[in-house]
């Protein structure tokens, strides 16, 4: 096996021994060491580096673990049966070990922006090229390889550019990461700027750190959110949905969402601004702070969240405008036509997958179903796949300050009594649906 010593580019890192930092073999999943001795055996270099070796060191469970390596996608692919090169732009590798999947990058080295583009390069030049540029110096295509110093160079903050080695178990620092780290501070590596311009997202990663590892940014790092942020209209949409969903699911939905509105973010990752706190007079508002609240909740208790749930909690606002607009109580119909419009016009800022709009489109028509009081409709939405979930959102509406009818309350009572006292409840509602009033068109 290969010494690290002799890799290019370490001999800028400081060597961080053994003693002097709590990271312990076994806090490290098995399925990230066997890719670390499966590429070491076959001749190369690799590191556990990013997230894992921050969250480890600041005694967090990482909920990932990444590998970055000096063999190219393809050596990697080779040596693992269970992998696969994603990305085009980006090349990575996902090796599979059962359910866990570990990322694995070959070391990024630093490139001319040369080639540059105005619109996004075609298949076949992302095929041939292996750096390009947008006008506004925007990174494209990143796939020139480097050593580790370099590799570093290019993380995004000093606190994920530190690197774990099983060869003496040490952790290399190629930017004063350890030092932020301790003092909690998300630096970025290099001018900050130039970095949120090569790539948008790094403004929301900024923010999804900061919150959810409570540190500060220091003010480099911060100036430049509140003007580049409009940029992030130029990073690709599914990307967006994805960082979305981490800044959702990550714990600290509340937090980060308090700061995404503080720097004006809002309004490039949504088609509606938000009103928060006190300024929160309409309960449709109000709805969206507690759920992002009840699901930090959830996740501290180890429970898992939904995103379909959340984003039918953060659209409900424009949902409710819209519907607001009509004469009458909204149904079935108005409402499919207008969550359509609410969700396609999010989807001009982010993908939504379809799979994770319909659920939310499934909790907005239970709504309507769950205040109904006949017999048809409970039972219906009782038997509904997503009764659990619309039950929870009608509770939500309750505490936003919404009348229900007592609709809550009562679906509290009927899941907690037994079958009997169940059926009683159902003898004392109405056996079908009231009649809809048909509103008198207009000549
Ligand atoms: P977590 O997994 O907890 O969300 P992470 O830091 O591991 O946090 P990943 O998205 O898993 O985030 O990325 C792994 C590492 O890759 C990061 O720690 C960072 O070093 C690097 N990285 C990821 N995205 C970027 C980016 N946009 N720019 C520069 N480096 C990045
Ligand atoms: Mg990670």
């Amino acid at each position: 096996m290969n010494s690290i010593d002799t890799l290019p580019g370490i001999e800028h890192a400081a060597v961080i021994p053994r003693g002097e930092h709590g990271i312990s073999r076994k806090d490290i999943s098995e399925a990230a060491l066997r890719v670390i001795y499966g590429l070491q055996n076959a001749g190369f270099a690799a590191f556990l580096v990013g997230g894992c070796v921050r969250d480890l060191l600041l005694g967090l469970h990482p909920k990932d673990f990444d590998v970055a390596t000096d063999a190219h996608p393809e050596d990697v692919r080779r040596i693992f049966r269970r992998s696969r090169i994603v990305g085009r732009r980006f090349k990575i590798v996902h090796v599979r070990f059962g359910r866990e999947v570990i990322e694995v990058t070959t070391f990024r080295g630093h490139h001319e922006a040369s080639n540059r583009f105005r619109d996004a390069p075609s298949r076949e030049q992302s095929r041939e090229l292996d750096s390009a540029h947008s006008h506004t110096g925007m990174t494209l295509i990143d796939n020139v390889y480097g050593d580790i110093d370099e590799d570093a160079g290019r993380r995004d903050f000093t606190a994920n550019a530190l690197y774990y080695s099983t060869d003496g178990f040490v952790v290399l620092d190629f930017h004063d990461g350890l030092r932020d780290l301790r003092q909690r501070r998300l630096r970025i590596i290099g001018d900050a700027g130039e970095r949120y311009r090569e790539d948008p997202v790094r403004m929301l990663r900024a923010i999804r750190f900061a919150a959810k590892l409570e540190f500060s940014m220091d003010s480099e790092t911060e100036s430049p959110i509140r003007e580049l942020f409009h940029l992030l209209e130029s990073a690709s949409s599914p990307r967006l949905f994805d960082e979305l969903l981490k800044l959702l699911c990550g714990g600290h939905a509340a937090e980060t969402f308090r700061m995404l509105r503080d720097y004006g973010i809002d309004r490039a990752l949504f088609s509606h601004g938000f009103v928060d706190g006190d300024e929160a007079m309409d309960p449709a508002d109000r709805l969206v702070g507690l759920a992002l609240r009840n699901s930090d909740d959830r996740i501290a208790r180890g429970l898992g969240v939904t995103p379909g749930f959340l984003l039918a909690a953060l659209l409900w606002p424009p949902l409710q405008r819209r519907l607001g607009r009509l004469e009458g109580g909204p149904h079935l119909m108005q409402l499919r036509e207008c969550a359509e419009q609410v969700v396609l016009e999010q989807s001009q800022h982010t993908t939504i997958p379809r799979r994770i709009s319909n659920v939310s489109k499934e909790i907005w028509e239970l709504q309507i179903r769950l205040e109904r009081k006949d017999r048809r409709s409970v039972n219906f939405c009782f038997e509904h796949q997503r009764f659990r979930a619309g039950y929870d959102f009608l509770l939500l509406r309750e505490s936003s300050g919404e009348d229900c009818g007592g609709m809550g309350e009562w679906w509290t009572t009927f899941q907690d009594v037994d079958e009997s006292q169940r059926t009683h409840m159902l003898e004392q509602l109405s056996a079908r649906p009231k009649p809809r009033r048909r509103r008198r068109r207009r000549r």
